[in-house]
């Protein structure tokens, strides 16, 4: 199984990522912990280009190729291997965020990120996917009691807003993919209901 999981800044990611993993070992299952944009040491190098300051990167259509060439490296060595061993991936984001982000964050069309997506997963896609939910001004309340914010995180709440309204966005389109969670409830419940879609969803 292919699990992903998604949500803007502050949500609760990491936390729950550890939740999922061992959840899952508790069933005997072996997963296999990944993320994006990284997964490989090249994509992890193409992350490094993508967290630098925004004036660096200099246009749209690079930063979501890049995205894109981090995916492709990171499905081709780790996912797909994995998946055809019979272990369980778990990534910490993937092609969701892309149109989240690259597209209603930063506007490119979704069909141009669809022809990408075919291009480089064909019809790969996450088994679950869960959709961490937070209000941005809630997540970026978090954020800055956690530490000095990356350069995305210091980008507008508004930016912010588009980009949860773009996960909804992927929700509405494929609702039985996804397993949407109110990360405004306590840490308690929220792992409930992500064991609950596990179970659910995956069987386990
Ligand atoms: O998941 P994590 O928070 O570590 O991701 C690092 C940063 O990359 C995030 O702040 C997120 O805003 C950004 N990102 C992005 N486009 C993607 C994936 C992540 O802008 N497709």
């Amino acid at each position: 199984c292919f699990i992903s999981i998604e949500g803007t800044e502050g949500v609760g990611k990491s936390t729950n990522v550890a939740f999922i993993r061992q959840f899952v070992a508790d069933k005997g299952i072996s997963l296999r912990l990944t993320r994006e944009p990284g997964g490989t040491p090249l994509a992890e190098e193409i992350r490094e280009l993508l967290l630098k300051p925004r004036e660096e990167i200099v246009s749209d259509d690079a930063e979501i190729l890049l995205v894109f060439a981090a995916r492709a490296q990171h499905v081709d060595r780790v996912i797909k291997p994995a998946l055809a061993n019979g272990e369980w991936i778990l990534s910490d984001r993937f092609t969701d965020a892309t149109f989240a982000y690259q597209g209603a964050g930063r506007g490119i069309s979704w069909d141009r990120i669809q022809q990408l997506e075919q291009y480089v997963l064909a019809d790969l896609r996450p088994d679950l996917t869960i959709l961490l939910d937070l209000p941005v001004e809630v997540g970026m309340a978090r954020v800055m009691q956690r530490g000095a914010p990356d350069r995305f995180e210091q980008e507008k709440l508004a930016f912010f807003d588009k980009v949860r309204q773009g996960y909804h966005r992927r929700l509405r389109a494929e609702p039985d993919r996804f397993a949407l969670i109110d990360a405004t409830q306590s840490l308690d419940h929220v792992q409930q209901q992500i064991a609950q879609a596990l179970t659910e969803k995956l069987g386990l």
